[in-house]
């Protein structure tokens, strides 16, 4: 009888916790922009900070936050094989109110 009792207690216990941490799922939910990742991917990926910085994803999200104009920040990065790419990514993928990410090279 009493390991029923406490299989009852660490059931209720997990159902409790579970719908907790639903509710706080919900409650604190971030909304992520795939941009950010995506660009960054684009970039060289060296991180050697000489766009000012911290990393290729703090300048990702420059760029997605429209701080960053010029992608020519990026030292190592090339129009070829980097800038071009990323200009064409963002007038493919415009902002929610579709309004479109200028950068220059
Ligand atoms: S300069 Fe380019 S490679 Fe270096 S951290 Fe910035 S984005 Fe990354």
């Amino acid at each position: 009888m009493e390991i029923l009792w406490a299989f009852l207690l660490l059931g209720g216990l997990g159902l409790v916790f579970g719908i907790v941490l639903a509710i706080c799922a919900k409650v604190f939910y971030v909304k992520v922009d795939t941009r950010v990742d995506d660009i960054k991917e684009m970039l060289p990926n060296y991180n050697c900070g000489s766009c000012g910085y911290a990393g290729c994803a703090g300048f990702a999200e420059a760029i997605v936050n429209g701080e960053a104009k010029n992608l020519s920040r990026c030292k190592p990065g090339k129009p070829e094989t980097n800038f071009n790419k990323i200009k064409e990514y963002l007038e493919n993928n415009p902002n929610e109110d579709g309004t479109v990410i200028k950068v220059d090279i």
